[in-house]
């Protein structure tokens, strides 16, 4: 059964593709006015405006491990990881001003300090996760990094325009100037901590998928962040999704991932683990551990079943 949130995906994507073609822009937007955004958010559906993929209420920042951080909004966040080489952030929210009054106090609330971000690393790019990016670049100087495709992709006028929840386009959300570029199977030692970045196109053209090292009480982890859930629309597109899903699966078995997590946090129960993490004592198991097979049933019947169902109804 197709679930709710891949009707939504597709209905997002699906209407970005209708709004036009992307100018980019590196200068900083300031927020629509309120008529303008209204107008633009009138024209997309109630079912996505109203679900939680447009869903800005701000979860309480939260230490998932003990490197490891969340900050962000309902419908999408960043990971903070603390690494003995500075900070790296996953994903960057939907603009700068997210970036400025979301992840930052996030941060500071954790007791960290934004000025040691020094990388961002961007799985793919929509503009829900490369929004801040620029940001953090300007006010900190840290570096982007994200796959060549992927830059191409946010920086390619004909890119499907996507409208944010505060009535912005994607085309009006500054990219980065510069980045460093990620290839598949680069292992990236920020210090203490290793990233494994995994090529996976599909939802998009250079769509990234992580295997993250992790500690909790001292106790290692391996964390597996696939880099874009939502199907995309064409026949090919999913069949290429389909075929980095059959990797990601192999390269998670491999490492013996044990946690899974997404930049939405609706998914996956990521908002109810948070939820108990904090209200638990801390000599309980920590709840984003699930164990390797319980990663494979995931993968088997939620995204391996959604993007099967999706390719039939396409052929
Ligand atoms: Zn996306």
């Amino acid at each position: 059964m197709r679930s709710l949130l891949t009707h939504l995906f597709i209905m997002f994507f699906s209407i970005a593709l209708v709004v036009g073609c992307k100018a980019v822009s590196n200068e900083v937007s300031e927020a629509q006015p309120e008529n303008t955004a209204k107008a633009r958010l009138s024209e997309l559906p109630d079912a996505l405006t109203s679900s939680e993929l447009f869903d800005t209420t701000i979860l309480k920042p939260t230490q998932l491990f003990d490197n490891f951080y969340f900050v962000g909004y309902v419908s999408v966040g960043s990971f903070v990881i603390q690494t003995s080489d500075g900070i790296v952030l996953i994903d960057s929210m939907w603009t700068p001003n997210d970036a400025k009054t979301v992840i930052v106090p996030g941060m500071i609330e954790l007791g960290l300090d934004p000025s040691d971000i020094k990388f961002v690393l961007i799985t793919h790019g929509h503009s829900d996760h490369y929004g801040g990016a620029h940001y953090f670049e300007q006010e900190y100087g840290a570096k982007i990094l994200m796959r060549e495709q992927e830059w191409r992709f946010i920086n390619n006028p004909e890119a499907p325009v996507l409208t944010d929840p505060f009535g912005n386009y994607s085309t009006e959300i500054p990219t980065p100037t510069t980045y460093t570029s990620l290839a598949d199977k680069d292992v990236l030692n920020f210090g203490d901590t290793q990233v494994t970045i995994l090529a996976t196109p599909g939802h998009t053209p250079g769509a990234t998928s992580l295997i993250i090292s992790a500690e909790d009480d001292g106790e290692k982890h391996t964390v597996a962040l696939w880099g874009g859930t939502g199907l995309p629309d064409t026949l090919e597109a999913n069949k290429r999704y389909l075929q980095s899903l059959n990797y990601f699966q192999k390269v998670v078995n491999e490492k013996r991932a044990d946690v899974t997590i997404s930049n939405h946090p609706f998914s996956y129960n990521l908002i109810e683990k948070m939820t108990l993490l904090k209200q638990q004592k801390t000599s309980m198991p920590n709840p984003l551990v699930v164990g390797n097979e319980a990663i494979n049933d995931y993968i088997d019947n939620e995204l391996r079943n959604n993007v099967k169902e999706k390719i039939s109804s396409l052929d």
